[in-house]
């Protein structure tokens, strides 16, 4: 190799060049699809010639050629000449409230929506009061019925779904909702537990102090994939005697004790037994009640001290249970498909399978809401504390029986828009006038039809084409944008992805550098592409790193590749224009004799430092200089101490934790990287982090860019090759490997009431509207809240439109449209029964993990804990039959808020135990952030399930059991899975046979706890087994590492983390406390 020092070379680039350009670019004519791909539009029987058949999943169109010049602010005609564009706030900071999406508010149209209305529904069903013992002042119940099993809990029977054929729209009917409560004459019973009657002293108790500090005992490795550090020795068992009853007694019942008071229901009651002082329960309309007393009170939620013997009264099978939840969800909503048209119904759940048919609103799969009615008025809002948002995930990858959204062409003028708001045409337009106009759903602006548009009107004033277009009568589904919605009106080239790998000591001495080389040379050949059939358009390129930067030329001509070295790294440039970035297949074998090479040529390295700003503005350098968008793949190991731009100091400080400085440590130490990441978001430079630290990086700082451009942040704590090489290159494979789109912006539009207030997730806002990724892949989600400006109508509901512009894979500028229409309720019963805590939780999430940002981590859990309970306390006070203070009362929706909730609280962000890192909670807060629902659901209640009951006969999964452990048997096997980790849990006593089976030993002995994947034994328990584990992995955006874990071993710890249910030991509260706490903050607020 021929290797060039240019320590001090100026850059001569600066400019835009024009040798980037003339890359061969197939088939684009004009603004439309390239064909090829015959897929009918199956869907649509009539004339498809509007538009074209969207390409199958996986499936890529040629490329566009065009070379847009680098400009920083970009105007999109998307988002019209009247849009309100505030000046850029600084990065990170949230956005201003006040800016109007709409304009021109104006009346609610005239037309009615599309979907029908949900009729006013049933009463409210299904909630459950909790047996209770008294409050001390309360006389105790009289009459203690027997205790009935909790099985008795069946959870409502299937309800009747009605399907909507195509050609007539839904129209209003009760009984087409599924979504609704179950049919309220089925009582559903949590059964009474055995109560203890508090001692009046109790309270006091509890109320005084702190948590005792975390000790030293209280230690659980890092949560992102460390490789677990073994807890302090003596410290396998149970938690400290200082820190109160071993934990496995934590949640134990009492045994019955004199003084004890029961109140159960008596089995087949319609409602709770009479109890006194506690008239008027309603007959079984409002469902099943359970009450229990709270004994608890006291300190912050978060707080509550270790529990201390005898104090637990509760039986945990007589409060929400998430799995029955989650079986109950999945008995009734998985048979039939999900049609997405009636407004104001909530979707399965996010563990249930479904099918989803888009009958105008966009699926589940692309936005859930937290709630499906939204309370017309903003005071009713402001009363009930529920949050109304939206969870979109814009390129969500969809199941291969769903059908990827359309591709529609309205021709030369581009897609037709409402003339004020901008909306896309979109099934809430009404056409009127015969057709010659329609009337906009989200602003009542009426547009004049472009000719080429026109149709007529059916009867009913529908057009006749309406259901072979998919934008009249879809959810979801994307235009062709025409050359006014690209950068500075030119068709965008191909983007670029540039792989910057770290070669300083630790990289080569943990073996990265060599696996990352080994594995790039297989996976250039499965760069995105929109078909198969045809060869990635994404233009590949190379450099190497310490504290000086490598660039490689590896230009096809070139008989072997030429290293160029940068050692002047305060002024980056790229010093190389022709051969950096290169078309693979050209380039072929230069690129595998450099990768070939590069290990080679570092393995004696003695070179420690790095540098990490000057590599991004490399690669921001070399994009600019290709005059594309594209991303960046970082490979790096250490803090970048050397000499250079956005150099970083060890700030680590672990006595901060708990401080009103602990923010400090979530917010970058220099700015550097926030101005960076806008410049490389101005580009359309997404950038990946690969992190392999074996100490402090100070990821709350190099994460900035990455989370700031749509990118990821991948950490593998000391990483070994041997260990960790599996999980690194199943994230590398899938990270390159997956759907992603550039330089993309996303507006969210509302109708006339509403608007969005506010963002959460990995991008940029240089306003108060617009969303920019420099990057935006299949996995990412932005989660958006929604605030009242006006009244909102029962009748027309509330409408939004999520448009994403974006660039393909393959060049092509889109607009992708997910359209949602959500009810409005004049009744708080009506908001309540329509909610989704999954959603709601991962919203939590998300707002108490940017809060800790600029707030002390209490003070974010407890106005947490506050707005949970004023939410409950509002269903409580409004909508709940009335009955004693005592008793609390969920809503059937929100039944599992709290044991939800209490997971948030205690999760490393915000509540951490002593041996969490300070860059795992960056890490864990950044990741969060860009979370789906179904992901942050595992995150916070891991999926525990109990492999020894699993049928080798059939394809269905055991139950799975709630995360305690005092559910876990000794005899048994359990596989825990959080969405970033998976245990195999052994039980001492575990089966023989079954061990020999999965382990190939039958001795608990001699299983081999350091194994990282099952061993391939023949036979259907071993097969079926390790089908699941790889299930599982498939299911998620990140490997799993398979960890095992036997009972009693020293990894124990570090699995019983995940117990959430549990108290834990940095102070967690076990779910059994939570609720008591919750019931005490409710009626704080009801006196
Ligand atoms: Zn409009």
């Amino acid at each position: 190799m021929n290797v060039n020092q240019q320590p001090h070379m100026a850059s001569p680039y600066g400019q835009p060049q024009p040798g980037y350009q003339g890359y061969p670019q197939s088939g684009y004519g004009g603004q439309h699809v390239p064909g090829g791909y015959p897929a009918p539009y199956a869907p649509y029987n009539g004339p498809a010639s509007a538009y074209q058949p969207g390409p199958p999943q996986g499936m890529r169109g040629p490329p566009t050629s065009g070379a847009p010049p680098v400009s920083a602010a970009q105007a999109y005609s998307q988002f019209g000449q009247g849009d309100i564009q505030n000046g850029p706030p600084p990065l990170g900071a949230p956005p201003q409230r006040s800016v109007f999406s709409q304009p021109f508010p104006t009346a609610a149209p005239p037309f009615s929506a599309p979907g029908p209305t949900q009729p006013p529904g049933p009463p409210l069903a299904s909630q459950q009061t909790f047996p209770q013992a008294p409050p001390p002042s309360q006389p105790p119940f009289s009459s203690a019925p027997p205790q009935v099993p909790p099985a008795s809990y069946g959870g409502p029977p299937p309800p009747v779904q009605a399907s909507h054929p195509r050609a007539a729209p839904p129209t209003s009917q009760p009984a087409a909702f599924p979504g609704g409560p179950p049919p309220t004459s089925t009582p559903t019973q949590y059964t009474g537990p055995p109560m203890q009657q508090p001692p009046v002293s109790q309270p006091s108790s509890f109320h005084s102090g702190p948590p005792p500090p975390p000790t030293s005992a209280a230690g659980f490795p890092p949560q992102g994939g460390a490789p677990p550090r073994p807890p302090h020795p003596g410290i396998q068992g149970p938690p400290l005697a200082s820190q109160g009853p071993p934990m496995s007694q934590a949640n134990h019942v009492a045994p019955p004790q004199p003084g004890m008071l029961a109140g159960p229901p008596v089995p087949g009651m319609a409602g709770p037994p009479p109890q006194p002082g506690m008239q008027g329960y309603p007959p079984q309309q409002n469902g099943e009640y359970c009450r229990y007393s709270c004994c608890l009170s006291g300190s912050q939620a978060s707080d509550i001290p270790p529990v201390q013997k005898t104090r637990h009264r509760i039986d945990p099978d007589a409060i929400p249970s998430p799995i029955q939840v989650i079986e109950d969800d999945k008995a009734n909503k998985g048979s039939e498909p999900f049609v997405t048209g009636v407004r104001g119904q909530a979707p399965p759940l996010v563990t249930t399978n479904f099918h989803v048919k888009d009958q105008g609103n966009a699926s589940p799969r692309f936005i859930r809401c937290t709630a499906y009615n939204i309370p017309c008025t903003s005071d009713m809002a402001k009363q009930s504390q529920v949050p109304l948002a939206a969870v979109i995930k814009p390129l969500a990858t969809l199941p291969p029986d769903e059908n990827s959204p359309y591709i529609v062409d309205h021709g030369e003028s581009g897609p037709i828009r409402c003339n004020r708001c901008k909306a896309y045409m979109c099934p809430y337009m009404q056409f009127i006038e015969g057709g010659r106009r329609f009337q906009c759903g989200f602003c009542s602006c009426v547009t004049e039809v472009p000719p080429h548009y026109f149709q007529h009107l059916d009867h009913t004033g529908k057009r006749v084409d309406c259901y072979d277009r998919p934008e009249l009568s879809l959810g979801s589904y994307e235009f062709l944008a025409t050359v006014d919605y690209c950068k500075n009106n030119k068709i965008p080239q191909p983007p670029a992805f540039i792989f910057l790998i770290d070669v300083s000591y630790n990289a080569v001495k943990n073996g990265m550098v060599r696996i990352v080389c080994q594995e790039l040379k297989t996976l250039l050949d499965y760069l995105p592409r929109e078909n198969p059939d045809v060869q990635s358009n994404i233009r590949v390129g190379f450099a190497t790193y310490n504290k000086v930067l490598h660039f490689y030329n590896v230009k096809a001509s070139l008989a072997q590749p030429q290293m160029m070295v940068v050692s002047d790294v305060a002024d980056m440039f790229v010093p190389l224009l022709d051969g950096f970035l290169v078309n693979v297949s050209e380039s072929r074998v230069v690129i595998e004799s450099l990768l070939d090479q590069i290990p080679d040529m570092f393995a004696d390295t003695r070179e420690t430092e790095t540098v990490f700003g000057p590599v991004i503005q490399a690669g921001l350098e070399a994009l600019k200089a290709a005059d594309c968008a594209g991303k960046l793949f970082v490979f790096h190991t250490s803090l970048p101490i050397a000499e250079a731009p956005g150099k970083l100091k060890n700030r680590e400080d672990k006595k901060l934790v708990g401080t009103d400085k602990e923010k400090s440590l979530f917010q970058p130490q220099v700015s550097f990287y926030a101005n960076l990441a806008k410049e490389c978001v101005a580009q359309g430079c997404c950038v990946d982090l690969f992190l392999f630290p074996n100490q402090y990086v100070d990821v709350a700082t190099l994460g900035v860019v990455p989370t700031s451009t749509g990118g990821s942040v991948y950490k593998y704590t000391y990483f070994q090759a041997q260990s960790d090489q599996e999980r690194f290159l199943n994230d590398l494979r899938k990270d390159i490997q997956k759907k992603v789109g550039f330089d993309a912006v996303m507006r969210v539009r509302t109708s006339t009431g509403i608007r969005a207030t506010d963002f959460f997730g990995s991008f940029y806002m240089s306003n108060t509207t617009d969303v920019e990724l420099a990057g935006l892949d299949c996995d990412k989600t932005v989660t958006v809240e929604f605030r009242h400006d006006d009244k909102l109508s029962e009748e027309t509901g509330a409408l939004m439109q999520c448009a994403v512009l974006y660039t393909s894979c393959s060049g092509q500028r889109r607009l992708r449209i997910h359209n949602m229409a959500v009810n409005c309720c004049a009744q708080l019963a009506d908001l309540y029964r329509n909610c989704e805590t999954d959603t709601i939780i991962n919203f939590f999430a998300k707002y108490a993990y940017r809060c800790v940002l600029n707030n002390p981590t209490k003070n974010v859990r407890d106005s947490l804990v506050n707005q949970c309970a004023q939410i409950l306390a509002c269903y409580r006070k409004n909508c709940a039959s009335p009955s004693s203070a005592g008793q609390l009362i969920l809503p059937e929706c929100m039944k599992l808020l709290p044991v939800y909730l209490n997971c948030v609280l205690k999760s490393d962000v915000l509540h951490p135990g002593a041996d969490v890192s300070l860059d795992d909670r960056a890490y864990l807060r950044q990741l969060v952030s860009a979370m789906d629902v179904a992901e942050s659901h595992v995150f916070f209640y891991p999926r525990l399930l109990p492999v020894h009951k699993l049928d080798v006969e059939c394809d269905t999964l055991p139950v799975a059991i709630r995360d305690s452990e005092e559910r876990l048997s000794k005899g048994g096997i359990y596989l825990l899975e959080t969405g970033l980790n998976l245990f195999l849990w052994v039980g001492a006593n575990a089966q023989q046979e079954l061990l020999q089976n999965i382990f190939g030993t039958p001795a608990f002995g001699q299983i081999d706890s350091n194994m990282t994947s099952l061993p391939i034994l023949d036979n259907p328990y071993s097969k079926r087994v390790r089908e699941i584990v790889e299930s599982f992995r498939a299911q998620r955006s990140r490997y799993m590492k398979l960890m095992v874990v036997k009972q009693e071993d020293k990894l124990e710890l570090i699995f019983k983390h995940f117990l959430v249910e549990d108290k834990n030991n940095s102070g967690g509260a076990s779910y059994v406390d939570f609720l008591c706490h919750m019931h005490k903050e409710i009626r704080q607020l009801l006196s």
